[in-house]
């Protein structure tokens, strides 16, 4: 391979923060798929990845510098420049942005100056897109650098909060039931041991029921668990909504190796839910993913967590270790010979990388950007392998239907929308968090069961599943909450965030801020979708500001034209769903109308 090397040479801290990172030439992938976990030590010891570090990394891996660099320079929470070793990630999209974001940012400012600076050279600030803990904004993710490495997910974080941790301390945060209001309720399904179960406890999983699903499952045999999860009619849960079971039955026909990979990078704005799971349930999760890596037929997977949840990392860690060494993970698992085997892979900051393809590219150790499909990842996926890919939400419907039946699951909400579902309430509503309920749901009950509207004035609209989904308004509180109902609404489920505003926001902040969220977030390999999106938020800006470019209305023409383009010929659903909720508000709201009336007078 030819390598182009700078000059530039690691110092001791560097190499042993690249040589610490235990790579094998035999894995899967080679050594390449190790260069994110490797990116990771570099960040987490020094703060940047430094042009040295780069070098000895690139050297160790058989990477070529140039690419090494593209990757490390492609995720928000790995930096190529230097800075500071105390960094905070102060989320400031849209939940956040209604509950004081701005003023939080105020005050870092103050105290460290414009947001990237540093006062004294120790710590610095900057806005971030959705940290994932929406119900209980503003939410700030606190990085420091060094031997003693720490990540802090900061709840209802305040400057000072921040600063303690930015300092080192380690800040209360509230438990994990101050996020799930109905924990405890009798009925939940998914959410059953989560807040009510240690979930660093091997042994108190197995006391509530855990690993009786796998046992069955395997004495069912691969074909009959298939059989079931067809017959629950389980779709899959991060926003797609394909069937589970057929995706299963096109990867038992393909070639072996295959590999399972479980998409653990929710990132939409406004998705909370497979955190719940990830930091409450994780035993569950690893059942889950040995009771699909036994239908499918794969025996080693991957569990790509999302960089901003350290909590969830670590309980999963911990859960999949536990597992090993108690014979539930491995090479003969419960005594049946069954083989399966989870690594987990820490994403770095990228919403893209929630799409399937972009996600497999991360793990091979390239930057996050999607494939074109197909062939889809059953038959092409890692590696260049058959690849099974379900979200955490899907999996965890699978002890249930192993064990109560796939007829009986599909009993569980509408015709084509079966089970429960996980909804995602933040915003103005009296208790934010994640909710079961089983689908059909109105849009009206959920709220009531969250409470009501929780901020200072009536209901303005409701942004139903996230920043790629669509605002709806007072009138619309019957929608069902199904993939079919919300379709027919013109609208989408997606990833199930149920975000309301009070009249008492003005939306055009928000509109801006998911418009600078996708234009940030875009990964720039395709035209419609890099230069749609900056157009997109450029009129935006004219159109708030009353200066168009020709009339108002031709502004808006102009916006739905940049929509239908990014529609028509993005490569996946980012830049397709980019315009969604921004045409959606649109049409529903006079979001602009005061500016359109002054322009044109
Ligand atoms: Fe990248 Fe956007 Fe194209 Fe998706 S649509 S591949 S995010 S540029």
């Amino acid at each position: 391979m030819d390598l182009h090397f700078t000059g530039d040479e690691p110092t001791a801290e560097e190499k042993a923060a690249v040589d610490g990172v235990t790579v094998s030439a035999a894995a899967p992938g080679g050594k390449r798929t190790y260069l994110l976990p490797v990116l990771h030590a570099i960040q987490n010891r020094i703060g940047w990845i430094s042009p040295g570090a780069l070098n000895h990394a690139s050297r160790v891996l058989d990477v070529p510098p140039a690419e090494a660099f593209g990757v490390a320079d492609f995720y928000g929470l790995l930096s190529t420049k230097q800075q500071p070793q105390a960094v905070a990630h102060v989320c400031d999209d849209i939940a956040c942005k209604i509950r004081g974001a701005d003023l939080l940012c105020s005050a870092l400012e103050k105290l460290h100056g414009p947001e990237a600076s540093s006062t004294d050279g120790k710590a610095t600030w900057h806005r971030s897109p959705c940290l994932g803990l929406c119900e209980q904004a503003p939410a700030v993710l606190v990085r420091t650098a060094g031997p003693k490495h720490s990540d802090q997910l900061l709840a209802c974080a305040r400057a000072t909060d921040v600063e303690a941790a930015m300092r080192g301390s380690e800040v209360w945060q509230p438990p994990l039931t101050e996020s799930l209001p109905q924990a405890g309720h009798a009925g939940l399904k998914l959410l059953k041991r989560v807040g009510e179960v240690d979930p660093a406890s091997l042994d108190e999983y197995r006391a509530t029921g855990g690993f009786e699903a796998l046992r069955q499952a395997i004495e069912m045999g691969p074909a009959e668990v298939i059989r079931e999860v067809i017959a629950s009619k389980l779709v899959g849960r991060g926003g797609a909504a394909f069937s589970t079971g057929q995706k299963w039955n096109a990867a038992r026909s393909t070639s072996l190796p295959r590999y399972l990979v479980c998409n653990a990078d929710e990132s939409e704005p406004g998705t909370i839910k497979d955190r719940a799971i990830l930091e409450g349930d994780p035993y569950a999760l690893v059942e889950s993913m040995i009771i699909a890596g036994f239908a499918t037929g794969c025996e080693h997977s991957y569990l790509y967590t999302r960089g901003e949840y350290p909590l969830a990392a670590r309980r999963m860690e911990h859960a999949i270790r536990e597992c090993h060494l108690r014979g539930l993970l491995g090479d003969n698992i419960l005594g049946t010979g069954v083989r399966f085997a989870i690594e987990q892979r820490i994403g770095a900051g990228a919403y893209i990388c929630g799409e399937e393809t972009a996600l497999l590219n991360s793990i091979e150790g390239k930057r996050g950007e999607p494939r074109n499909k197909p062939p889809f990842p059953t038959q092409v996926g890692l590696f260049g392998k058959p690849t099974v890919i379900n979200n955490v939400e899907t999996l965890i419907n699978l002890p249930h239907i192993v064990l109560e039946g796939g007829a009986a699951f599909a009993t569980i909400g509408t015709e084509r929308s079966t089970g429960t579902k996980l909804f995602c309430l933040s915003g103005h509503v009296a208790r934010p968090g994640v909710y079961e309920a089983p689908f059909g749901i109105t849009l009206r009950q959920i709220l009531e069961l969250a409470g009501g509207i929780g901020g200072g004035g009536k209901l303005q609209a409701v942004l139903l599943g996230g920043a790629a989904g669509a605002f709806v308004g007072p009138n619309d509180l019957d929608i069902a909450l199904t993939f079919e109902g919300t379709r027919a609404a013109g609208a989408s489920l997606g990833s199930a965030v149920v975000m309301p505003f009070d009249d008492t926001v003005d939306l055009r902040p928000i509109l801006l801020r998911i418009a600078a969220f996708f234009r940030d977030e875009s990964c720039g390999q395709c035209v419609p979708c890099r230069v749609g999106t900056v157009r997109q938020e450029e009129i935006l800006h004219r159109l708030k500001a009353g200066r168009t470019l020709t009339s108002p209305d031709g502004e808006v023409a102009l916006l739905k034209e940049v929509g239908q383009a990014m529609r028509d010929a993005s490569i996946c659903g980012l830049g397709q769903t980019a315009s969604s909720a921004i045409e959606s508000a649109l049409a529903k709201f006079p979001i602009f109308q005061d500016k359109l009336r002054e322009s044109e007078a």
